[in-house]
């Protein structure tokens, strides 16, 4: 099964949480929260294009300077999201440093800072390394519908703001449409394996007309709707949701499962054990138990649970096994 994005937690799941999606045929990729992003090599780095944060504890924007880091000298946009507040964060650790080194000459390096608050991006601020970073107020996007945060042919970001004793976001990214290549269509067609196949998967997902001409190789003329009726298969996009940081309240169950519904693959934070949901409760977190509860109610394929705390160093089986089992509907394990 050939899927627009491949996600991964960038590294274990007692680290400052950071989920790498990466673009399978492109050269980009997206992260969903700036914490420990050091595994990450600095050509994955840079072909980030869009980091959504989803809220401004230390353990999920202290990254912010790694990433910035590995950009810095690379021409092209970065874009930031993050709640409430967030334009503020990025001005605070752009102004730690000395940019004295920077002129009109540098490489046309370029961050636009964005705040989503009450379900859309309501103020941007574009940062440009030929002018030392200097703040410009920036025109918040035309057109895009609330409840996003970036629309692109081939897919959307979702938001959705959660109580986390302050505005904490979660995403979730959607696939436009799925394609699948069929290769005896292809062999039907006389038509061989190559990079004119994602040309053609991306023309179908962003709805091109079926006359579309396509160059399927050397000297190779082929209309979309032929190639689409014979070789390709289409089908609803993916689903991947990442949710974080959340205490367990009914609205934020609520916009969980609106967000989460149907997910191929939820990533959701599991903090605690159920033993300790009154602390849970307490620092405003999810238990183990109630991440698999959320995963079965949404209706998610597959889900992956990452934030635990470190008091449980050595009891990360009992995490999963306490997740899993909530996410089956089965009891809670008896101690
Ligand atoms: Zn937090
Ligand atoms: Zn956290």
């Amino acid at each position: 099964m050939s899927s627009l994005v491949q996600p991964r937690l960038v590294n274990d799941p007692f680290s400052d949480p950071a989920l790498f999606v990466d673009f399978r045929f492109g050269r980009r990729a997206i992260l969903f929260d700036l914490g420990d992003v050091a595994p990450l090599t600095s050509r994955e780095l840079g072909r980030v294009t869009h980091a959504f944060v989803s809220h401004r504890h230390m353990d999920h924007f202290a990254g912010f300077d790694r990433l910035l880091h590995a950009r810095l000298y690379r021409p092209g946009r970065l874009c930031l999201a993050g709640p409430d507040g967030f334009i503020r964060g990025v001005t605070a650790k752009i102004d730690a440093y000395t940019w004295n080194l920077l002129d009109e000459s540098s490489p046309n390096f370029e961050i636009l800072a964005s705040e989503f608050v009450e379900g859309q991006i309501r103020k941007s601020v574009l940062f440009r390394s030929q002018e030392k970073f200097a703040p410009r107020p920036h025109d918040a996007p035309e057109g895009l519908p609330a409840g996003l945060l970036l629309q692109d042919p081939e897919f959307r970001i979702e938001c959705v703001a959660l109580d986390h004793g302050t505005p904490c976001l979660a995403f979730a990214l959607q696939e436009t449409l799925r394609v699948n290549v069929w290769t005896a269509g292809l062999d039907e067609l006389r038509l061989s394996v190559g990079p004119w196949l994602n040309a053609a998967k991306r023309a179908v997902r962003s709805g091109a007309s079926d006359d579309m001409e396509i160059e399927a190789g050397p000297g190779r003329r082929v209309r979309l709707g032929r190639v689409r009726d014979k070789a390709l298969q289409v089908a609803p996009g993916q689903r991947i949701a990442y949710v974080t940081d959340a205490r367990f309240t009914p609205a934020n169950v609520a916009s969980i499962l609106d967000l989460a519904r149907n997910a191929d693959h939820l990533f959701i934070e599991a903090a605690f054990l159920e033993e300790d949901e009154g602390v849970a409760a307490e620092r405003l977190h999810l238990t183990a138990r109630q991440a698999g509860e959320l995963a079965r109610r949404a209706g998610a394929r597959r889900f992956t649970v990452f934030h635990h705390s470190p008091r449980y160093l050595d009891r990360r089986e009992a995490l999963l096994k306490e997740a899993d089992r909530a996410f089956r509907g089965e009891p809670p394990a008896a101690v």
